[in-house]
Order: structure tokens, then sequence, then C-alpha cells
């Protein structure tokens, strides 16, 4: 009799419990949470052409330039909403026009078979079969769900997946090339609040050791290197890695072209520092190939169409033991947050993509002293700035 009794006192403070703490109360919205207007449980996709302008002209081997074309969407539903961007810098052949016509496939095809946003899966891979390429237009609208399904949730996506946010890494700070040694000076005094130096390199033998020499004359920070492919011979790119890791250098991006894998090979089990693959590595399904030509992988969510797939090549590549880090084109504040959520479980992040933006559009992840801060906002904690865009 006690027992039922207990049974009874324990089941009532149980059925008590549960009306206090519903689950959706326990998963209750954190600080900042987003806000919920009137609207229809339809998904609904709008976009605005945005021209993100450079502080510096920017190059790299191949290519110079002061702006960079951007779209950026937005997701509604259910009076919530998620903003999305795809970033694309020339050379990787999307536009804003392509754009267009990619998201045009989308509402028409896409969005009307399915009744909420939280199917990520099946609406990415929906939007993923609508062509072949279009990687950045791909991105910008799973960036926009991410954040809009974070909105509902009323939470950040790195602690959906579980990630410390203590562990975010210091953010890396891109030099790039410059024929003036007063511009090259000017760059380095731009970079003074960063802890890592990310220099650009792969024109000749020449100006790659005096990049390097200009900044160790002044400066005795880790750096690390990115080739962008520019590097054709595989002694030369070896003894090259060598003077490098003599003066400080942490890691190699990208020695040779995305194509040479053998050449990489040999190069990466011969050097004293880390290879990571950049332009070889685009999606998930490269990885395998990769795997014995780099020690890692940089992810970029311009390349890899965004956070669903980024999280899953996270995953095989620590299954392959490989390193991970997590890059960016130059974005604003929107790609950049978003990128931000899977920083936790990478060695190097490169995502100073909205600090070399002379006007970004959107508040989101915050730098302190360099280091990535991922606050507890929900979805990807973005404020549009006012008066720069319109969606
Ligand atoms: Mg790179």
């Amino acid at each position: 009799m006690s027992d039922r009794r207990t049974f009874l006192k324990t089941a009532g403070l149980l059925t008590a419990g549960a009306a206090m703490w519903h689950p959706s109360q326990l998963f209750a919205r954190s600080a900042g949470a987003a806000k919920k207007k009137a609207g229809s449980k339809k998904l609904e996709l709008a976009w605005e052409d945005f021209q993100g302008i450079m502080k510096f002209t920017f190059t790299i081997s191949g290519s110079s330039r002061t702006t960079t074309p951007i779209v950026i969407t937005r997701l509604t539903w259910d009076g919530y909403e998620g903003y999305g961007e795809a970033a694309m810098p020339p050379y990787l052949g999307e536009t804003q026009a392509s754009c267009h016509e990619f998201y045009k496939k989308v509402v028409d095809n896409v969005l009307p078979k399915f009744d909420n946003p939280f199917q990520i899966e099946d609406i990415m891979a929906a939007v993923d079969k609508i062509t072949t390429n279009n990687t950045a237009a791909k991105a910008s609208i799973d960036i926009a769900l991410h954040d809009l399904v974070g909105n509902i949730f009323g939470q950040p996506w790195w602690k959906i997946w579980g990630f410390n946010p203590k562990d975010a890494p210091y953010t890396c700070y891109t030099i790039g090339y410059d024929a003036s040694d007063d511009m090259v000076n000017t760059k380095i005094t731009e970079a003074s609040w960063n802890k890592i130096i990310k220099v650009k390199l792969g024109m000749s033998e020449a100006e790659d050791k005096r990049m390097i020499n200009l900044i160790r004359a002044r400066d005795q920070r880790p750096i690390v290197i990115d080739a962008n492919q520019g590097w054709k011979d595989k002694y030369y790119a070896l003894d090259m890695i060598h003077w490098l890791a003599e003066r400080g250098v942490e890691m190699i991006e990208q020695p040779m072209s995305k194509l040479m894998l053998d050449e990489t090979a040999w190069i990466t089990e011969r050097s004293p520092l880390p290879v990571m693959a950049d332009e070889s590595c685009q999606r998930i399904y490269d990885i395998p190939r990769l795997k014995g030509a780099f020690h890692g992988i940089n992810i970029k969510l311009m390349k890899c169409t965004g956070l669903w797939e980024a999280r899953q090549m996270i995953t095989m590549a620590e299954q392959n033991h490989m390193k991970l880090m997590v890059g960016c084109m130059t974005e604003t504040s929107v790609a950049i947050s978003a990128a931000a959520q899977i920083s936790p479980k990478v060695i190097w992040a490169d995502l100073d993509g909205n600090y070399l933006l002379g006007n970004d559009c959107f508040d989101g992840m915050k730098l302190v002293d360099g280091r990535i801060t991922l606050e507890d906002k929900p979805g990807l904690g973005l404020t549009k700035k006012p008066g720069i865009i319109s969606i």
C-alpha cells in the first residue's frame, strides 16, 4: 500500500513536473531570442544582390580585385526568418545572375514540396539535384535554412550539434600579395589585432620570399601559407616548405594544382609542415581520394553547399584521421557566422572574410583578440545592420 502511495505521490510530482517542464520549455530560447511575426506556413525565399567592397585590393596567384559579388537570401516560415549568403569570387564561375536563375528553380520546384523547414536533409538533397554546380547558390539556401531552424529552436547550431564553444580557435588574418613594400607594411599593421597571419604565396620565388622577409622583419607571430596552386614543381615546393618552416610557418595550403595529387602526395610524405587541401577539396565525395595526398582539408561553405554537408565532412575527415580547417571567401557576417558554428572542430580557422569587407551588412560572429567567440544566440546569431539591404 505504501509502495502504491509512494508511486502515486511520485507520479503526481512527475505530472506536476511535466506541467512545469514541457520539452519546449526545456529547449527554451536563449538570450536575444528570434522574433516571430505573423506569417504563413509556407517556405518563402527572397534574395537581394549585394556588392562587397574590400578594404584592400585582394591579389592571389592568378587574379586581383577590389569588390566581390554577393547575394543575400532570406527564408521565412510561420513568422520566423533566416538569412543566407552566396559569395562568389569571379574565378569560381558563379554570378549574381546564375544565382537568380537557381533561386527561381528552388521557388518553383523545391519549396512547394515541403511544408516546414525542419527537413533540412531532404530539402538540401532536392536543392543539390537542381544542377551539378552552383555550390554558392546552394550554400545560400542551406545557410538561410540553418538560421531559420535555429531561430525557431531558439538555439545556436554549435549548441544543437553539441560542440564546445571554448574549442573555437583563433582566426588567421590574410595578408595578400602586393608589389609595394609600403602596402605590405600597411597590411601587416592592419593585421596587428590578430594572433595568426595567413600569407598568400605562389608568385615567383623572389616575390614569395620578399613577402615572408617583410613580415618577419617586424613580426614573429605564427604564419600559415596559402600557395593557391601556385607552385609548379614538387622539388621547388618542398624546398620552399623547408625554407618557410625555418621561418616559423605552421602550415601550407594547396601547394600545387588541384589536379596534381601524385606530386602533392610526394610533398606531403616529406613535408615538415601539415599540407592542407583547399582547391582539391570541394565536396564530401572528394575526401576519400585526398587521403594520403594531404594531411587534411579546408572546408568552405561556398564550395561544399553549406553547413549540412560541412557537418558530415567533419565526421568523414575525422574517420580518415585528417586534420581540419575552415575557410571562407570574402563574405559578410552571414556566411562567416555560419562557418563559425563548426569552428570548434577545426585546428585552423580562416574566417576573416567579413573583416576584409568595408561594408558588412550584418553583425554576427565576434572576434575577441582574434579568437572566434560563439555566442548563445539563436540560429547563426545574426543582426541586420540598418539601411544597407532591404530584405
Ligand atoms: Mg585557400
